[in-house]
């Protein structure tokens, strides 16, 4: 316990002591098998029983309806960039995508590759380097699209929708990077889609909601099975065999998450976290300079800052690494630093960068 780091990096992230110790404890004798989870079956009983409370507190946890189905599959958000157009958009459906960042461009990119003019972008901050977000009055949605999609949290960034884009059309998201940092209500949600690496658990698990009328408009009998979200849902996610050693994981982290009040007070804390960076930030805004332009948009999850020069930015890193803190060194693209708040860094985790930043600021200012 001791050698353990103080984890910022964006993903794959650092996830709650609590959840790895257990997997540390059952490793080699999981349930009473005389085996580790990996090494039995998806259909035994005692595989089944993780599998049924990793959806069962998913549900608890976010407030699902009984009206959405929740489903675990495989290959990232990326799969779902591809799945969602593939099922959804290839028989002239029409979807509007808002591109807010590096994966929301990447997702309306692999919507136009399945469903080419039947996409169309709503509004796109690019122009400004994706330093914000679009206002209201920026949005331009199609009457005829079926959703609108949006990523809540752009990593790459820093910037995130706290008040969810108004449009009248039901969305779909990319939540990878924020999924249940915060309680929110789902019913104005088709599809809710996460990576589980950077909030939820280790790569390998990606975790899907839809909504049943979305389900239903899935038009997919000429795909391959596993690109066919019906047979997911209709399967309970056992269609193949499923990557169960990080469903485990998830469940850990779930059951981790409820143990200490749910999304509630896990809000809070990450409330706090933002209070205390943002506040060092605002307060060296001479030494520190956000990447983000409008402050109603800044992210919980991923904040982006740069220092007066790369040699200072270099000397960060390396001081921070000695102080026990990794991942800090910002997105190639961007440079400069980005620290990474996911559910799993704790609020003293923050105050000891904070700290840190404190003195180097006066040192360096
Ligand atoms: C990390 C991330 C991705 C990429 O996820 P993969 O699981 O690698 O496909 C996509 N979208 C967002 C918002 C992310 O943060």
């Amino acid at each position: 316990m001791t050698n353990r780091v103080i984890n910022f990096y964006a993903g794959p992230a650092g996830l709650p002591v609590d959840a790895l110790k257990r997997a540390q404890d059952e490793l080699l004798d999981f349930a009473g098998t005389g085996m580790s989870v990996m090494e039995i079956s998806h259909r035994a009983k005692e595989y089944d029983a993780v599998h049924e409370e990793a959806l069962a507190l998913t549900r608890e946890l976010m407030g699902i309806p009984s009206n959405f189905k929740v489903l675990l599959l495989q290959g990232g958000a990326h799969l779902s960039f591809g799945m969602i157009p593939l099922n959804l958009l290839r028989k002239g459906r029409k979807a509007d995508y808002i591109t807010t960042g590096n994966w929301a461009e990447k997702a309306f990119k692999e919507a136009k590759l399945v469903a080419g003019d039947n996409v169309r972008e709503a509004a796109s901050t690019k122009a400004e380097k994706f330093a914000r977000l679009p206002k209201a009055s920026e949005l331009q949605i199609n009457p005829e699209a079926a959703f609108v999609h949006f990523t809540s949290n752009n990593t790459v960034e820093g910037t995130q929708w706290h008040d969810f884009p108004k449009t009248d059309k039901p969305y779909v998201c990319d939540m990878s990077s924020d999924i249940m940092w915060r309680p929110f209500d789902v019913n104005q949600f088709g599809i809710i889609y996460a990576g589980a690496q950077k909030n939820l658990g280790p790569s390998g698990v990606t975790l899907v909601i839809m909504r049943d009328d979305f389900l239903e408009m899935c038009e997919a009998q000429d795909l391959p099975s596993y690109l066919r979200f019906k047979i997911h849902a209709e399967k309970n996610s056992l269609y193949n065999t499923p990557p169960t050693f990080g469903i485990y994981i998830l469940r850990n982290v779930l059951a981790y998450n409820k143990s200490i009040g749910g999304l509630k007070a896990i809000e809070a804390n990450n409330r706090k976290k933002g209070e205390l960076l943002y506040g060092c930030l605002d307060k060296h805004a001479g030494f520190y300079k956000s990447f983000v332009t409008e402050k109603a948009d800044r992210s919980l999850m991923n904040v982006d800052f740069f220092l007066p020069s790369e040699e200072l930015t270099a000397t960060f890193v390396s001081e921070a690494k000695k102080n026990g803190m990794v991942g800090l060194k910002g997105y190639r693209d961007i440079g400069g630093i980005r620290v990474s708040t996911y559910n799993a860094v704790t609020v003293d985790n923050v105050k000891t960068l904070v700290d840190f930043m404190e003195e180097f600021a006066k040192k360096n200012g």
